[in-house]
Protein backbone atom coordinates (compact mmCIF):
# COMPACT_ATOMS: atom_id res chain seq x y z
CA UNK A 1 0.00 0.00 0.00
CA UNK A 2 1.32 3.77 -0.68
CA UNK A 3 1.43 6.06 2.08
CA UNK A 4 1.76 9.66 0.92
CA UNK A 5 2.12 12.20 4.03
CA UNK A 6 2.25 16.13 3.43
CA UNK A 7 3.72 18.59 6.12
CA UNK A 8 1.64 21.60 4.45
CA UNK A 9 2.83 25.24 4.49
CA UNK A 10 1.29 27.77 2.42
CA UNK A 11 3.25 29.96 -0.03
CA UNK A 12 2.60 32.85 2.67
CA UNK A 13 3.81 30.80 5.22
CA UNK A 14 6.96 29.81 2.91
CA UNK A 15 7.63 33.40 2.31
CA UNK A 16 7.44 33.86 5.99
CA UNK A 17 9.28 31.35 6.97
CA UNK A 18 12.39 32.32 4.74
CA UNK A 19 12.63 35.76 6.46
CA UNK A 20 13.51 33.85 9.34
CA UNK A 21 16.65 32.83 7.78
CA UNK A 22 16.83 29.77 10.23
CA UNK A 23 13.57 27.68 10.28
CA UNK A 24 13.55 24.24 11.73
CA UNK A 25 12.06 21.11 9.74
CA UNK A 26 9.18 19.58 11.50
CA UNK A 27 9.28 15.97 12.56
CA UNK A 28 5.84 14.95 13.25
CA UNK A 29 5.54 12.71 9.83
CA UNK A 30 9.12 11.19 10.46
CA UNK A 31 7.61 10.14 13.37
CA UNK A 32 4.25 8.84 12.03
CA UNK A 33 6.18 6.88 9.12
CA UNK A 34 7.84 5.23 11.77
CA UNK A 35 4.50 4.06 13.77
CA UNK A 36 3.16 3.13 10.45
CA UNK A 37 3.49 -1.38 10.41
CA UNK A 38 5.89 -2.64 7.79
CA UNK A 39 4.50 -3.32 3.80
CA UNK A 40 3.49 0.05 3.60
CA UNK A 41 5.58 2.24 1.01
CA UNK A 42 5.91 5.75 2.15
CA UNK A 43 6.51 9.30 0.59
CA UNK A 44 6.93 12.22 2.81
CA UNK A 45 6.82 16.23 1.17
CA UNK A 46 7.83 18.94 3.45
CA UNK A 47 6.13 21.57 0.93
CA UNK A 48 8.89 23.93 1.96
CA UNK A 49 11.05 21.78 0.17
CA UNK A 50 9.29 20.27 -2.39
CA UNK A 51 6.40 20.19 -4.28
CA UNK A 52 3.32 17.57 -4.00
CA UNK A 53 3.21 15.16 -7.69
CA UNK A 54 -0.60 15.16 -7.65
CA UNK A 55 -0.46 12.73 -10.84
CA UNK A 56 1.24 9.97 -8.89
CA UNK A 57 -1.29 7.31 -7.40
CA UNK A 58 -1.77 6.59 -3.61
CA UNK A 59 -4.06 4.29 -1.00
CA UNK A 60 -3.77 6.92 1.52
CA UNK A 61 -2.80 10.43 2.08
CA UNK A 62 -2.03 11.91 5.07
CA UNK A 63 -1.83 15.87 5.85
CA UNK A 64 -0.43 17.81 9.04
CA UNK A 65 -0.70 21.29 9.00
CA UNK A 66 -1.05 24.95 11.20
CA UNK A 67 -3.59 27.18 11.08
CA UNK A 68 -1.89 29.62 8.88
CA UNK A 69 -1.72 27.01 6.29
CA UNK A 70 -5.31 25.56 7.01
CA UNK A 71 -6.71 26.80 3.87
CA UNK A 72 -4.17 25.51 1.32
CA UNK A 73 -4.07 22.52 3.38
CA UNK A 74 -7.94 21.88 2.67
CA UNK A 75 -6.91 22.68 -1.22
CA UNK A 76 -4.69 19.97 -1.22
CA UNK A 77 -7.34 17.30 0.45
CA UNK A 78 -9.59 18.70 -2.31
CA UNK A 79 -7.58 17.60 -5.04
CA UNK A 80 -6.93 14.32 -3.89
CA UNK A 81 -10.10 13.51 -2.64
CA UNK A 82 -11.49 14.12 -6.59
CA UNK A 83 -8.93 11.64 -7.59
CA UNK A 84 -10.34 9.22 -5.41
CA UNK A 85 -7.82 9.00 -2.99
CA UNK A 86 -8.70 8.79 1.33
CA UNK A 87 -7.27 11.99 2.43
CA UNK A 88 -6.93 12.12 6.54
CA UNK A 89 -6.15 15.64 8.41
CA UNK A 90 -4.52 15.47 11.49
CA UNK A 91 -2.10 18.51 13.58
CA UNK A 92 -2.26 21.18 15.54
CA UNK A 93 -5.31 23.04 13.62
CA UNK A 94 -7.00 20.11 13.33
CA UNK A 95 -7.03 19.26 16.90
CA UNK A 96 -8.10 22.92 17.57
CA UNK A 97 -10.70 22.75 14.93
CA UNK A 98 -11.91 19.64 14.18
CA UNK A 99 -15.34 20.33 12.89
CA UNK A 100 -13.89 22.47 10.47
CA UNK A 101 -11.25 20.28 9.16
CA UNK A 102 -13.41 16.79 9.10
CA UNK A 103 -15.42 19.21 6.07
CA UNK A 104 -12.70 18.39 3.85
CA UNK A 105 -11.02 15.12 4.79
CA UNK A 106 -12.29 11.41 4.86
CA UNK A 107 -10.99 11.03 8.19
CA UNK A 108 -9.40 13.24 10.85
CA UNK A 109 -7.65 12.57 14.16
CA UNK A 110 -7.85 15.18 16.86
CA UNK A 111 -4.81 14.77 19.32
CA UNK A 112 -1.69 12.93 19.46
CA UNK A 113 -1.41 9.65 17.32
CA UNK A 114 0.75 7.16 18.93
CA UNK A 115 -2.19 5.07 19.64
CA UNK A 116 -4.81 6.40 17.35
CA UNK A 117 -2.54 6.22 14.12
CA UNK A 118 -2.00 2.68 14.43
CA UNK A 119 -4.86 1.64 14.96
CA UNK A 120 -6.36 3.72 11.80
CA UNK A 121 -4.18 1.69 9.89
CA UNK A 122 -5.44 -1.13 11.32
CA UNK A 123 -8.52 -0.97 10.22
CA UNK A 124 -7.92 1.25 7.05
CA UNK A 125 -6.91 -2.24 5.60
CA UNK A 126 -9.53 -4.12 6.39
CA UNK A 127 -11.45 -1.20 4.55
CA UNK A 128 -13.62 -0.08 8.15
CA UNK A 129 -12.04 2.63 9.38
CA UNK A 130 -13.77 5.56 11.43
CA UNK A 131 -14.26 8.96 10.33
CA UNK A 132 -12.78 10.13 13.34
CA UNK A 133 -10.02 9.35 16.07
CA UNK A 134 -9.73 11.32 19.14
CA UNK A 135 -7.19 10.89 21.57
CA UNK A 136 -8.69 11.34 24.62
CA UNK A 137 -5.86 11.16 27.22
CA UNK A 138 -2.34 12.24 26.12
CA UNK A 139 -0.38 9.08 25.32
CA UNK A 140 2.79 8.28 27.84
CA UNK A 141 5.97 8.27 25.27
CA UNK A 142 7.73 5.19 26.30
CA UNK A 143 8.78 2.42 23.86
CA UNK A 144 7.90 4.99 20.85
CA UNK A 145 9.58 4.34 17.78
CA UNK A 146 12.49 6.87 16.43
CA UNK A 147 11.76 8.84 13.61
CA UNK A 148 12.27 7.69 9.86
CA UNK A 149 15.48 9.54 9.05
CA UNK A 150 15.20 9.51 5.27
CA UNK A 151 12.03 10.82 5.21
CA UNK A 152 13.78 14.00 6.70
CA UNK A 153 14.43 15.78 3.46
CA UNK A 154 15.45 19.38 4.02
CA UNK A 155 19.43 20.11 4.18
CA UNK A 156 19.36 22.92 6.55
CA UNK A 157 21.89 24.08 9.19
CA UNK A 158 20.13 21.38 11.73
CA UNK A 159 21.16 17.55 11.10
CA UNK A 160 18.92 16.49 13.41
CA UNK A 161 14.77 17.56 14.98
CA UNK A 162 14.14 15.12 17.87
CA UNK A 163 11.81 15.39 20.63
CA UNK A 164 12.75 14.05 24.20
CA UNK A 165 9.61 15.82 26.10
CA UNK A 166 6.05 16.87 24.78
CA UNK A 167 3.34 19.58 26.14
CA UNK A 168 3.61 22.03 29.02
CA UNK A 169 2.19 22.19 32.03
CA UNK A 170 1.52 25.94 32.24
CA UNK A 171 -1.77 27.87 31.23
CA UNK A 172 -0.13 30.74 29.38
CA UNK A 173 -3.54 32.44 27.56
CA UNK A 174 -2.47 32.93 24.23
CA UNK A 175 -0.69 28.81 24.02
CA UNK A 176 -2.26 26.71 21.70
CA UNK A 177 0.41 24.01 22.94
CA UNK A 178 -0.51 23.58 26.91
CA UNK A 179 -5.12 23.15 24.80
CA UNK A 180 -3.61 20.59 22.14
CA UNK A 181 -1.55 18.81 25.28
CA UNK A 182 -4.12 19.37 27.90
CA UNK A 183 -1.37 20.76 30.03
CA UNK A 184 0.15 17.36 30.37
CA UNK A 185 3.78 17.05 30.35
CA UNK A 186 5.34 13.93 29.18
CA UNK A 187 8.47 12.29 29.34
CA UNK A 188 10.42 9.78 27.03
CA UNK A 189 12.57 7.65 29.10
CA UNK A 190 16.00 8.86 29.24
CA UNK A 191 17.79 6.07 27.73
CA UNK A 192 15.28 6.06 24.86
CA UNK A 193 15.58 9.90 23.84
CA UNK A 194 19.43 9.87 24.47
CA UNK A 195 19.99 6.76 21.98
CA UNK A 196 18.19 8.71 19.05
CA UNK A 197 20.29 11.81 19.93
CA UNK A 198 23.19 9.76 19.47
CA UNK A 199 21.46 8.33 16.10
CA UNK A 200 21.84 11.20 14.24
CA UNK A 201 25.06 11.14 11.98
CA UNK A 202 25.27 15.30 12.26
CA UNK A 203 26.73 17.45 14.72
CA UNK A 204 23.94 20.16 15.59
CA UNK A 205 20.95 18.42 16.95
CA UNK A 206 17.41 20.12 18.09
CA UNK A 207 15.14 19.58 20.56
CA UNK A 208 11.29 20.31 19.42
CA UNK A 209 10.53 20.47 22.94
CA UNK A 210 7.59 23.02 23.84
CA UNK A 211 10.47 23.14 27.22
CA UNK A 212 12.94 20.83 27.74
CA UNK A 213 13.15 22.77 31.32
CA UNK A 214 9.57 21.94 32.49
CA UNK A 215 10.81 19.10 34.97
CA UNK A 216 14.43 20.13 35.50
CA UNK A 217 15.41 16.83 37.28
CA UNK A 218 14.00 14.85 34.24
CA UNK A 219 16.57 17.50 31.72
CA UNK A 220 19.84 17.35 34.17
CA UNK A 221 19.26 13.49 33.98
CA UNK A 222 18.83 13.87 30.10
CA UNK A 223 22.03 16.26 29.50
CA UNK A 224 23.79 13.56 31.84
CA UNK A 225 22.88 10.68 29.41
CA UNK A 226 24.07 12.90 25.53
CA UNK A 227 27.29 14.83 26.88
CA UNK A 228 29.27 11.55 25.43
CA UNK A 229 27.66 12.08 21.91
CA UNK A 230 29.90 15.36 22.14
CA UNK A 231 27.27 17.44 19.93
CA UNK A 232 25.88 20.57 19.83
CA UNK A 233 22.56 21.09 20.78
CA UNK A 234 19.33 23.80 21.40
CA UNK A 235 15.85 23.81 22.53
CA UNK A 236 13.03 25.95 24.35
CA UNK A 237 12.82 26.43 27.74
CA UNK A 238 11.56 28.21 30.71
CA UNK A 239 13.32 31.77 31.56
CA UNK A 240 13.25 30.80 34.69
CA UNK A 241 15.31 27.41 33.79
CA UNK A 242 18.43 30.27 34.01
CA UNK A 243 17.54 30.19 37.56
CA UNK A 244 19.19 26.64 38.29
CA UNK A 245 23.08 26.33 38.34
CA UNK A 246 23.21 22.86 37.95
CA UNK A 247 20.71 22.85 34.53
CA UNK A 248 23.33 24.99 32.78
CA UNK A 249 26.17 23.21 33.98
CA UNK A 250 24.91 20.21 32.87
CA UNK A 251 23.33 21.66 30.10
CA UNK A 252 26.31 23.52 28.72
CA UNK A 253 28.61 20.41 29.56
CA UNK A 254 26.32 18.50 27.24
CA UNK A 255 26.61 20.80 24.63
CA UNK A 256 23.68 23.12 24.13
CA UNK A 257 24.66 25.89 22.36
CA UNK A 258 21.37 28.06 22.79
CA UNK A 259 18.25 28.31 24.79
CA UNK A 260 15.14 29.88 23.37
CA UNK A 261 13.37 31.75 26.22
CA UNK A 262 9.65 32.56 25.99
CA UNK A 263 10.66 36.11 27.80
CA UNK A 264 7.49 37.17 25.88
CA UNK A 265 6.90 40.38 27.00
CA UNK A 266 8.97 42.69 29.44
CA UNK A 267 6.42 44.48 30.84
CA UNK A 268 5.68 42.35 33.78
CA UNK A 269 1.43 43.27 33.81
CA UNK A 270 1.18 42.14 29.84
CA UNK A 271 3.05 39.12 31.02
CA UNK A 272 -0.09 38.77 34.51
CA UNK A 273 -2.59 39.59 31.84
CA UNK A 274 -1.69 36.71 29.75
CA UNK A 275 -1.66 34.18 33.02
CA UNK A 276 2.08 34.32 32.49
CA UNK A 277 2.95 35.81 35.82
CA UNK A 278 5.84 33.05 36.76
CA UNK A 279 7.74 35.61 34.22
CA UNK A 280 9.62 37.98 36.30
CA UNK A 281 10.76 40.36 34.67
CA UNK A 282 12.88 42.02 37.31
CA UNK A 283 14.90 38.97 37.27
CA UNK A 284 15.46 39.00 33.23
CA UNK A 285 18.36 40.57 33.37
CA UNK A 286 20.64 38.89 35.63
CA UNK A 287 19.28 35.18 34.19
CA UNK A 288 20.64 36.14 30.98
CA UNK A 289 23.62 36.88 32.14
CA UNK A 290 23.82 33.97 34.02
CA UNK A 291 22.98 32.01 30.85
CA UNK A 292 26.11 33.61 29.03
CA UNK A 293 28.38 33.18 32.30
CA UNK A 294 27.67 29.04 30.62
CA UNK A 295 28.81 29.99 27.38
CA UNK A 296 25.27 29.63 26.06
CA UNK A 297 23.56 32.33 23.97
CA UNK A 298 20.08 33.34 24.01
CA UNK A 299 16.94 33.59 21.81
CA UNK A 300 14.69 35.92 22.98
CA UNK A 301 10.46 34.83 22.19
CA UNK A 302 8.95 37.90 22.22
CA UNK A 303 5.38 39.14 22.00
CA UNK A 304 3.87 42.46 20.70
CA UNK A 305 -0.20 43.60 21.04
CA UNK A 306 -1.32 42.24 24.63
CA UNK A 307 -3.86 44.21 26.23
CA UNK A 308 -1.57 46.06 28.53
CA UNK A 309 0.89 47.00 25.97
CA UNK A 310 1.11 50.85 25.48
CA UNK A 311 2.92 52.03 22.28
CA UNK A 312 5.96 52.66 23.91
CA UNK A 313 6.32 48.69 24.45
CA UNK A 314 8.89 48.27 20.98
CA UNK A 315 11.26 50.78 21.96
CA UNK A 316 11.43 49.61 25.77
CA UNK A 317 11.85 46.05 24.41
CA UNK A 318 14.64 46.80 22.38
CA UNK A 319 16.20 48.80 24.81
CA UNK A 320 16.17 45.97 27.32
CA UNK A 321 16.92 43.23 24.66
CA UNK A 322 20.50 45.30 23.97
CA UNK A 323 21.04 46.12 27.52
CA UNK A 324 20.83 42.39 28.20
CA UNK A 325 23.14 41.18 25.29
CA UNK A 326 20.08 39.26 23.49
CA UNK A 327 22.09 37.42 20.92
CA UNK A 328 18.90 36.59 18.72
CA UNK A 329 15.06 37.37 18.85
CA UNK A 330 12.09 35.87 17.53
CA UNK A 331 9.09 38.86 17.61
CA UNK A 332 5.30 38.06 17.16
CA UNK A 333 2.43 39.66 16.50
CA UNK A 334 -0.07 38.52 19.32
CA UNK A 335 -2.07 36.13 17.85
CA UNK A 336 -5.45 34.36 19.18
CA UNK A 337 -4.79 30.96 18.00
CA UNK A 338 -8.42 29.12 17.66
CA UNK A 339 -9.64 26.86 20.69
CA UNK A 340 -7.03 29.20 22.95
CA UNK A 341 -8.48 30.85 26.24
CA UNK A 342 -7.76 33.84 24.51
CA UNK A 343 -9.72 33.20 20.93
CA UNK A 344 -12.61 32.91 23.29
CA UNK A 345 -12.14 36.13 25.74
CA UNK A 346 -11.44 38.75 22.14
CA UNK A 347 -14.26 36.83 20.43
CA UNK A 348 -16.51 37.47 23.84
CA UNK A 349 -15.42 41.01 23.14
CA UNK A 350 -16.26 41.17 19.79
CA UNK A 351 -12.40 42.06 18.59
CA UNK A 352 -11.60 39.08 16.45
CA UNK A 353 -11.45 40.93 13.41
CA UNK A 354 -11.21 38.46 10.72
CA UNK A 355 -11.40 34.25 10.47
CA UNK A 356 -9.27 34.04 7.41
CA UNK A 357 -6.92 31.77 8.78
CA UNK A 358 -4.13 32.78 6.86
CA UNK A 359 -3.76 36.08 8.47
CA UNK A 360 -2.68 34.04 11.64
CA UNK A 361 0.75 34.07 10.80
CA UNK A 362 1.78 36.12 13.82
CA UNK A 363 4.20 38.16 11.22
CA UNK A 364 2.28 40.30 8.55
CA UNK A 365 -1.23 40.79 10.28
CA UNK A 366 -2.97 41.68 13.07
CA UNK A 367 -6.23 39.54 13.28
CA UNK A 368 -8.07 41.42 16.26
CA UNK A 369 -8.48 44.72 17.73
CA UNK A 370 -5.52 45.57 19.92
CA UNK A 371 -6.57 47.75 23.01
CA UNK A 372 -4.37 50.47 23.34
CA UNK A 373 -2.83 50.65 19.62
CA UNK A 374 -3.84 50.51 16.37
CA UNK A 375 -3.70 47.31 14.09
CA UNK A 376 -0.95 49.45 11.64
CA UNK A 377 0.50 50.75 14.78
CA UNK A 378 1.44 47.13 15.93
CA UNK A 379 2.77 46.37 12.70
CA UNK A 380 4.40 49.45 12.35
CA UNK A 381 5.95 48.37 15.78
CA UNK A 382 6.45 44.76 15.32
CA UNK A 383 8.42 45.72 11.87
CA UNK A 384 10.68 48.60 13.61
CA UNK A 385 11.35 46.39 16.14
CA UNK A 386 12.88 43.55 13.96
CA UNK A 387 14.65 46.58 11.70
CA UNK A 388 16.33 47.84 15.13
CA UNK A 389 17.63 44.28 16.32
CA UNK A 390 18.94 43.46 13.44
CA UNK A 391 20.61 46.70 12.98
CA UNK A 392 24.41 47.36 12.90
CA UNK A 393 24.17 49.39 16.14
CA UNK A 394 22.06 46.80 17.72
CA UNK A 395 24.04 43.86 16.69
CA UNK A 396 27.12 45.22 17.75
CA UNK A 397 25.60 46.51 21.33
CA UNK A 398 23.94 43.37 21.85
CA UNK A 399 27.03 40.55 20.97
CA UNK A 400 29.68 42.84 22.66
CA UNK A 401 27.72 42.32 26.10
CA UNK A 402 28.85 38.46 25.85
CA UNK A 403 31.21 36.03 23.88
CA UNK A 404 29.09 33.05 24.26
CA UNK A 405 28.24 32.09 20.61
CA UNK A 406 29.94 34.77 18.68
CA UNK A 407 31.53 32.65 16.22
CA UNK A 408 27.69 31.49 14.88
CA UNK A 409 25.69 34.39 15.90
CA UNK A 410 27.69 37.03 14.25
CA UNK A 411 27.14 35.40 11.61
CA UNK A 412 23.77 34.87 11.68
CA UNK A 413 23.40 38.48 12.69
CA UNK A 414 24.18 39.63 9.91
CA UNK A 415 22.64 37.30 7.06
CA UNK A 416 19.52 39.06 9.24
CA UNK A 417 20.48 42.42 8.50
CA UNK A 418 20.64 42.09 5.02
CA UNK A 419 17.55 39.88 4.67
CA UNK A 420 15.66 42.93 6.48
CA UNK A 421 17.43 45.69 4.38
CA UNK A 422 15.74 44.48 1.42
CA UNK A 423 12.48 42.69 2.65
CA UNK A 424 9.93 43.88 4.51
CA UNK A 425 9.82 41.55 7.39
S1 LIG B 1 5.21 28.26 29.20
FE1 LIG B 1 5.36 28.32 26.94
S2 LIG B 1 4.69 26.28 26.21
FE2 LIG B 1 4.04 26.52 28.37
S3 LIG B 1 1.91 27.24 28.25
FE3 LIG B 1 3.25 29.05 28.42
S4 LIG B 1 3.70 29.70 26.30
FE4 LIG B 1 2.88 27.61 26.23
Amino acid sequence: MKLLLVTAASKEMMAIRKSRVIGFQQCTMPYLAALTPPGWDIEHVDEVVENIDYTKYYDLVSITFHTPSAKHAYDIATKFRKNGITVVMGGPHVTLMPEEAEKYADVIFVGESEITWPQFIHDFERKQYKSKYVCTIPPELNGIPMSRKDLFHRKDHSNGIMFATRGCPNKCEFCAISIMYKNKLRKRPVEEAAKEYAFFKGKIIIFWDDNISADAEYAKELFRAITPYKKWWSSQASINAGKDDEFLKLASKSGCKQLFLGIESISQSSLNSANKSFNKVEDYYEIIKKIHSYGISVQAGVVFGFDEDGKDIFKKTLDFLEKSGVQNATFNILTPYPGTPLFKRLEAERRILTYDWSKYNARTDVVFTPRNMTCEELIQGFNWANKRFYSLKSITKRLSKSAAGLYWTLPLNLMYHHYLKSNKY
